[in-house]
């Protein structure tokens, strides 16, 4: 068995009971929130809390490097004003350096947004919003760097997240997620993450095998499949190509089982997590099973 299949788990109470959450619903990966992900600011993460995360994944039988850890929704790496752009530049480090007290090799995150309001009705729209973009995706790859830079004695790979492109978000294009990797100096530090709720509703199709071979072929031209570090294996509420990110469970959305069924056979996929963002955590442990039975014996 080469695919590691798991979900988003709760951390509450510390970091070192998601790997027992991860457990109970027999995960072989997870994702987590090394900090609460509403707030800036988060006491350090202790020895004792540390040691007990390791100790914790030993014993649910996984390892670091199928762990995705996600970074705070309020971080905005591209965010137009220069003072919360710096906010988010140093709480995007804190949460780089704590991946990697925890023995972490990833964290994952949302490129950012341009937050600029632009009337449909402007005749230059499409100009002012390529023009936004740009700026925008250039600042992401400078905080980029300078995370890097921040963080030069570790080994963590930021994880760009492909978007569903709602409101101002970047990353709903392949295109976005190259053009930052392009930026990056140290190619070794940079990775992507494909979320299927996102891909399908930014305008890549999944729900056929040649709908699937056609987005996977178009990423691999793009971006490239030794970018991919991680997926996040959602249904999708919304239709295809709105724009619109509302996650749903498997087989229950827009997407279909069979997607699903075609990423679980795809060795392009293998030894990386593969994580559930679905909307009932109380079926997580099944459809964890429904996955692995759509694995090739092997
Ligand atoms: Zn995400
Ligand atoms: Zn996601």
């Amino acid at each position: 068995m080469k695919k590691y299949v798991g979900a988003h788990v709760s951390a509450s109470g510390g970091v070192q009971n998601a790997p027992l959450n991860a457990k109970k619903i027999g995960a072989k990966a997870f994702a987590l929130f090394t900090k609460n992900q509403r707030q800036w600011v988060a006491k350090p993460l202790s020895e004792k809390s540390i040691e007990a995360f390791k100790n914790n994944l030993k014993e649910a039988g996984i390892e670091p490097k199928h762990i995705l850890p996600h970074d705070s929704y309020l971080i905005n790496l591209g965010h137009p004003e220069e003072e919360k752009l710096k906010k988010s530049q140093e709480a995007f480090i804190d949460e780089l350096k704590r991946c990697g007290q925890l023995g972490l090799d990833k964290l994952n995150f949302h490129p950012g947004s341009h937050l600029l309001k632009i009337p449909k009705r402007d005749k230059d729209y499409q100009s002012k919003l390529e023009s936004a973009e740009k700026y925008c995706l250039d600042r992401i790859a400078e905080s980029m760097n300078i995370a890097i830079e921040a963080t030069a004695d570790s080994n963590v790979k930021l994880v760009i997240e492909n978007t569903a492109g709602q409101g101002s978000n970047l990353g709903y294009k392949f295109e976005h997620l190259a053009y930052l990797i392009e930026r990056v100096e140290d190619k070794s530090r940079v990775g992507v993450c494909i979320d299927t709720c996102h891909t399908f509703t930014a305008g890549y199709d999944l729900r056929t095998k040649e709908a699937y071979d056609e987005t996977m072929k178009l990423f691999d031209e793009i971006v490239g499949f030794e970018y991919l570090s991680g997926m996040h294996i959602n249904d999708s509420k919304a239709k295809f190509a709105s724009r619109v990110d509302r996650h749903h469970s498997l087989g229950e959305g827009e997407i279909g089982w069979d997607a699903f069924r075609f990423i679980m056979q795809d060795e392009r996929m293998n030894d990386i997590p593969l994580i559930l963002e679905t909307i009932d955590e109380t079926i997580w442990e099944q459809e964890i099973k429904a996955l692995y039975s759509f694995c090739n014996k092997e």
